[in-house]
């Protein structure tokens, strides 16, 4: 039977990305080698990278504008200390909208004091603080773009007078942003690009190198980049996989035509988890996220019934995380509107069963 995958992470990649790369393990380019068995240094596997690297800044429109893209290992997790590491002099401003935003306050908490800019937690995250200033003396800002667990989004980013850094994992490449409002972007490939394994990191260049700490090389954006992404062993695999869905994304028509497939599947449900009196929306309406859309039961005896009526249909991954609770239907790029239309039947259907 045909599965709807709307895992939240590790999650669902292009079928044709995975008959590539699951090729490319037994033989590259005709090769008569394994993708996983050859010097990251050879040819084959430096175009690659570097291919990996460009096509991420073209889709976000920032060739030419003094990012680099790195693929770098530790997931986004690493970032949230690497990213402190490179950047916290004095103090930064970090936006609490979630669990992710929280470790990331945590990590840089070792450095210095972090200023919350602001925090939804008094609302168990359901929504996106806005009107906040930002401290203009300050080293950086954060932000998370999407909040995975609680289905909220930011949708407009704020005009930041210092330099801001942005946590996309679950959304990167996903919709129409000005990604040249950032200086720094981070991703976890395993969202909404590739398998778990890699972090991509786009940099500024230009805002590195104003620390006055001794920062480990493994940890410094700078060796990255004067190593080209390849200082130690990059994740071949998880570099290899990602560029095929790079590519992917390009030959769609990029991030303005997958975007108009996200919108159309964020309506679909949205719409449903609206009018239909079972079902009740977790996040606020202007900040729901088009990647991951949150919900609950209005009544739990019906959990049982409903999950069956899923499994049955093929529908996986849709269990809420365990600090919100119900269902969490992820809809990243490479999910098929079809099979939100499976899920949205199965809900729908449940109306006239109950
Ligand atoms: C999943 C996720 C992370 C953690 O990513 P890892 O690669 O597992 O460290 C961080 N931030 C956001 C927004 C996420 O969705």
């Amino acid at each position: 039977m045909k599965k709807h995958n709307f895992s939240a992470g590790p999650c669902i990649l292009p079928k044709e990305v995975l008959l590539k790369s699951s090729e490319a393990v037994m033989d590259l380019n005709g090769s008569g080698l394994s993708l996983i068995e050859i010097s990251h240094r050879s040819k084959d596997f430096v175009d690659i990278m570097e291919k990996a690297r460009s096509l991420a800044l073209e889709l976000l429109g920032l060739e030419g504008k003094g990012y680099k893209a790195l693929f770098l290992q530790g997931g986004a997790s690493t970032q949230f200390l690497m990213v402190a590491l490179n950047l916290l002099e004095k103090r930064a401003g970090y936006l609490n909208t979630g669990t992710w935003s929280k470790k990331a306050i945590k990590e840089a908490k070792i450095f210095d004091d972090i200023y919350e800019v602001a925090s939804s937690e008094n609302a168990n995250y359901n929504y996106i603080p806005k009107g906040y200033e930002i401290p203009t003396e300050y080293d950086y800002f954060h932000c998370t773009s999407n909040n995975t667990i609680y289905g909220t989004q930011i949708k407009q980013f704020p005009d930041c007078p210092i330099p801001m850094v942005c946590d996309m994992s679950s959304d990167i490449f996903s919709r129409q942003i000005d990604y040249s409002k950032f200086d720094l972007i981070y991703a976890g490939a395993q969202k909404n690009m590739g398998p778990a394994g890699t972090t991509l990191v786009i940099v500024k260049e230009d805002i590195l190198g104003k620390v006055s700490r001794h920062i480990p090389s493994m940890m410094d954006y700078k060796v990255h980049i004067n190593k080209s992404s390849m200082f130690n062993t990059p994740p071949v695999f998880a570099v290899y996989t990602s560029m095929l869905t790079l590519e992917w994304l390009k030959n769609l028509g990029g991030i303005a035509a997958i975007e108009e497939e996200n919108e159309k599947k964020a309506r679909l449900i949205y719409s449903e988890i609206d009018l239909n009196p079972l079902f009740k929306g977790f996040a606020a309406k202007e900040d729901r996220s088009f990647m991951n859309a949150t919900f609950n039961l209005t009544n739990d005896n019906l959990k049982e019934t409903f999950d069956d009526m899923c499994l049955e249909a093929g529908i996986n991954g849709i269990n809420g995380h365990r600090s919100v609770g119900g269902y969490r239907a992820s809809m990243y790029n490479a999910l098929p509107y079809e099979s939100v239309q499976v899920l949205v039947e199965v809900m729908s259907e449940l109306e006239t069963k109950a």
